[in-house]
C-alpha cells in the first residue's frame, strides 16, 4: 500500500469569478495576541463567516484535526479552473512541502502564486510570485509582546527579499492603544528606507483572542493612512466592512 505524503493544509477555499484558490495551512513560528485563527480557522469570507468579524470573542477556535495529502490536493485541484492562488492560513512557509506545491501549482495550472507569510522563516521562493508580507511591528518590544518573537530575522528577510527583487507588499494591523498611529509610522518609515515602491495595506483589528483593544474607527483607519503616505505612494486602508464584491466557496 501507497503512503500518502501529508500537506500542513485542512482548508481549501475558491473564487469561482477569479478562479483564485486560497490554500490554508496549518502551523505558525508566532503566537500573535490577535491571531484571527483564535476566532475561526476557516476563510472570513465564506458568506456563513462574514458576521464574525465584528463578534465578541468568547471561545479559542479548536486547530483543525483533517489534513489533505499532496496527492488529493492535486486530485481536488484538477477539478477547478485556476489563474491565482494564496498560500496562507497560518504559515505555508513551514509547510517541508512547499517548494512541491508550488512547482506542481506552476507546472499543472500556470497560476500566479502569492505566499501570506510573517517571513520570519523562508522557504524556496523558486515558485512563488509575490509574497503578501504581514509585518506586526518594527518596534522590536512590540514585536515581542505581541508575537512572542523579535523581529530581526524579519526585518533582514525583508531587506534580502527586496534585494533579491521578488515583488512584495506589507500589511500590518491597526490595534488602537498598541499598534496604533505612532507604530504604523514607525512601520512605513522602514518600508520607505528599503523600498518606497512597495504597497502598504492598514487592517483595522477585528476582536480574536482574549485582549482588551477594540476595533479602529473610521477616521482612526484614515488618520493612519494619512500618517502613512507622510513616507510612501501606495498605501490603503482598510475599514473592514468594505462590501464583499465575489463569492466565495468551501472546496475541503
Ligand atoms: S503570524 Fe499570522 S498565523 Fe502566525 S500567529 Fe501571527 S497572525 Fe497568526
Amino acid at each position: 500500500m501507497q503512503v500518502k505524503v501529508m500537506t500542513n493544509i485542512y482548508h481549501i477555499s475558491y473564487t469561482p469569478e477569479t478562479k483564485e484558490i486560497s490554500l490554508f495551512f496549518w502551523g505558525c513560528n508566532f503566537n500573535c495576541l490577535g491571531c484571527l485563527c483564535k476566532k475561526e480557522t476557516h476563510n472570513f469570507l465564506l458568506s456563513e463567516h462574514l458576521h464574525l468579524p465584528f463578534e465578541e470573542p468568547t471561545v479559542i477556535a479548536d486547530s483543525p484535526e483533517q489534513f489533505i495529502s499532496f496527492e488529493d490536493l492535486i486530485k481536488t485541484l484538477d477539478k477547478l479552473e485556476i489563474k491565482k492562488v494564496l498560500l496562507e492560513g497560518q504559515e505555508a512557509s513551514l509547510d517541508p512541502l512547499y517548494p512541491q506545491i508550488t512547482q506542481a501549482l506552476h507546472k499543472r495550472y500556470s497560476s500566479y502564486n502569492t505566499l501570506c507569510s510573517n517571513i520570519y522563516s523562508l522557504p524556496s521562493l523558486k515558485d512563488t510570485d509575490e509574497i503578501a508580507i504581514g509585518l506586526k511591528a518594527v518596534t522590536d518590544s512590540i514585536h515581542k509582546e505581541y508575537t512572542g518573537k523579535s523581529n530581526r530575522q524579519v526585518l533582514a528577510n525583508f531587506i534580502s527579499l527586496n534585494q533579491a527583487g521578488l515583488k512584495s507588499s506589507v500589511a500590518s494591523v491597526f490595534i488602537p492603544g498598541f499598534i496604533d498611529i505612532a507604530e504604523t509610522e514607525n512601520i512605513a518609515e522602514f518600508i520607505a528606507q528599503v523600498n518606497k515602491d512597495i504597497p502598504y495595506h492598514i487592517l483595522p483589528y477585528f476582536k480574536s483572542g482574549f485582549n482588551p483593544w477594540r476595533h479602529p474607527t473610521h477616521e482612526e483607519m484614515e488618520a493612519a493612512e494619512k500618517t502613512a503616505r507622510k513616507h510612501l505612494g501606495k498605501v490603503h486602508s482598510w475599514k473592514g466592512d468594505e462590501e464583499m464584491k465575489y463569492e466565495v466557496v468551501k472546496i475541503f
